[in-house]
């Protein structure tokens, strides 16, 4: 069983962007808007902030109140919108009950677009024409080219369809040339598919979901899940201990989607500052 390493490539992937971002004439900026306390939210712009002052990136961190409404929300991303030095904007996920995520990820420039999310993107990328593409996706496909696992004409099962993960992880691999299979909450055997699979991704936040009994022998695990139990420890969704000797490949939890996705932040914050130029 082999270890696919986000960390690893994550530092490799910035270290050369380090280098590109070096020879533009002015620095990326990166807005990021953070709306309320939520302490994974926290450890996340954390992490975010961390990768753009590695990178020489402007990082302009803006901290909403929980209680702050959709006018004065979308009235900032206006003013991000058109301040030529903000090269990519995100709003950190979930955002507050009485708020919606969608109307917010619509207000964002298309080009600004970071995490991909909005119907723009989302429509390009469903195209398959160049586009921001969602971080995590993006990183989960970075990570196996890094490692030379192929993609045309694998089986690829995905578990979970969130607009996050899921739904574009399903176009990209589309895109890839593999043969997907989107799973739900409303999947009526699961295993039926997950044991089609070649590259079996799991994106849906239940703690060790996924046991051996579920994974084909010599396929790649793509572990999404990101799970605090209670007595502090990080998990993924997949039972690591019970697959490990069964799959060629497995993503770590922590080290491994969760790294990839910061890097992509970086690298879609200067494919935004290319198209925008
Ligand atoms: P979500 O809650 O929006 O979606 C979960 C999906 O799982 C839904 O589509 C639902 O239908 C499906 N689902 C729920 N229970 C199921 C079951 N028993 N069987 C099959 N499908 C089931 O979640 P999300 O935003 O996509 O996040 C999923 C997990 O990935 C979470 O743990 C989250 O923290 C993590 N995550 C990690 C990263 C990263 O960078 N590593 C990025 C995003 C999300």
């Amino acid at each position: 069983m082999g270890i696919l390493d986000g960390k690893k490539v994550k530092f490799e992937i910035l270290e050369e962007l380090k280098k590109k971002v070096e020879l533009l004439d002015r620095k990326p900026g990166l807005a990021v808007i953070q709306i309320g306390e939520d302490p994974a939210s926290c450890v996340y712009v954390k992490n975010k902030n961390k990768m753009a002052d590695n990178l020489g990136y402007i990082f302009n961190h803006i901290k909403l109140s929980e209680d702050v409404n959709e006018e004065e929300v979308l009235s900032i991303i206006s003013n991000l919108n058109n301040d030529d030095n903000i090269d990519g904007i995100l709003v950190q996920m979930p955002v507050p009950k009485h708020l919606n995520p969608k109307v917010i990820q619509e207000a964002i420039d298309p080009f600004k677009d970071v995490d991909g999310l909005n119907s723009v993107n989302m429509g390009k990328l469903a195209h398959d024409t160049n586009c921001l593409i969602p971080c995590t996706p993006m990183g989960i496909v970075d990570l196996l080219k890094y490692y030379n696992i192929p993609i045309s004409g694998k089986n690829v099962t995905i578990i979970g369809r969130s607009d996050l993960v899921g739904k574009p992880l399903a176009s990209l691999m589309t895109n890839n040339n593999a043969t997907v299979t989107l799973c739900h909450s409303k999947t009526s055997n699961l295993k039926d598919f997950t044991l089609l699979a070649d590259i079996l991704v799991v994106a849906v936040g239940v703690p060790n979901l996924i046991t051996k009994d579920y994974v084909k022998e010599g396929s790649v695990v793509i572990d999404v899940g990101i799970n605090r139990l209670d007595n502090g420890k990080i998990c993924g969704d997949v039972d690591f201990d019970s697959v490990k000797d069964k799959v060629s490949y497995i993503t770590p939890v922590p080290g491994g989607v969760g790294q990839m996705t910061v890097a992509e932040l970086g690298l879609n914050t200067y494919k935004a500052y290319i198209l925008r130029k």
